[in-house]
């Protein structure tokens, strides 16, 4: 099956989609290039990179998830922080990834056969991202920058000269923040606010991993003033089922992850996970 397909955005960004809805970001400088995220590990990405750059290539990860690292040892040039290396490894078993390809594909995950698959490599040799770090791809900056909350070692990356951010899932519209790796409400606020006051005026467009590629520009914002929302108990808390979870989606939405009042953050926590112990 074609696992992959790829949308231009600019000069130097191209979106790559997998059938399971993740959103992988390819960025080329004049020298080098960046993938953001690979994925949950299946459908022979770097084969389909072939056909996209023959640019050294570097691979940046969001978080440690299976559906954004699995995919890394196909790679030799892979960063990821050292704080999600054992969310990482927990998530390398194969039911792992057969139960979230299930719970996207249905039927559809039958047809992968083992060879679709990166074989788990628990013990894969990740350099350490870290917070500030600057990737020159000639003409291109790529920064990295800690946004803990959706995991501890979430990170989002600008492209300084485009004024574009990659918050990957650390903050869009339907922020997960209710898994046991999450922080609590209430210490993603500060992290949140201290990254606004640092970058606020440093972009202007943010691209997201799941549901879209571009989401609202004040999600941040937004995602600051509902933690808020959250503490005070001034919010909707629907509940909001994921595979064998059951959690509270902060402010309603319609099917397509729209909030009633127009904004465009949102949060699905865990009520006994507000507040910091
Ligand atoms: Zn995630």
């Amino acid at each position: 099956m074609d696992y992959y397909s790829s949308m231009h955005i600019n000069n130097i960004m191209t979106a790559i989609l997998s059938r399971t809805g993740e959103i992988l970001y390819l960025i080329e400088g004049n020298r080098e290039a960046v993938l953001v995220d690979t994925g949950l590990g299946v459908g022979h990405l770097k084969e389909y990179l072939k056909g996209l750059t023959h640019k050294p290539l570097t691979v940046l990860l969001t978080h440690g998830h299976e559906d954004h690292a699995l995919g890394a040892p196909e790679f030799d040039n892979v960063y990821m922080s050292p704080e999600d290396r054992a969310l990482y490894q927990s998530h390398c078993p194969m039911e792992v990834r057969r139960g979230y390809l299930q719970s996207q594909l249905g039927q559809g995950a039958e047809q992968l056969t083992e060879e679709d698959f990166v074989p788990p490599c628990p013990d894969y040799a990740f350099h350490a991202l870290e917070d500030g770090m600057v990737f020159d791809l000639g003409d291109v900056h790529v920064e990295a920058w800690s946004l803990p909350g959706h995991t501890a070692g979430s990170f989002v990356f600008l492209i300084r000269e485009y004024r574009i951010l990659i918050s990957g899932d650390a903050c869009n519209n339907a922020t997960f923040l209710f898994g046991e790796e999450a922080l609590t409400v209430e210490e993603y606020q500060q992290h949140l606010k201290a990254f606004q006051a640092k970058q606020e005026d440093r972009y202007h467009r943010i691209f997201l991993s799941h549901r879209m590629i571009e989401g609202g520009e004040d999600c941040i914002k937004e995602a600051i003033e509902l933690c808020g929302d959250i503490m005070e108990g001034n919010t909707d808390d629907v509940p909001f089922r994921f595979m064998d979870t059951c959690a509270c989606m902060a402010k309603k939405q319609n099917e397509y992850f729209e909030r009633e009042d127009g904004k465009f953050a949102n949060i699905i926590y865990n009520r006994d996970k507000v507040w910091k112990r």
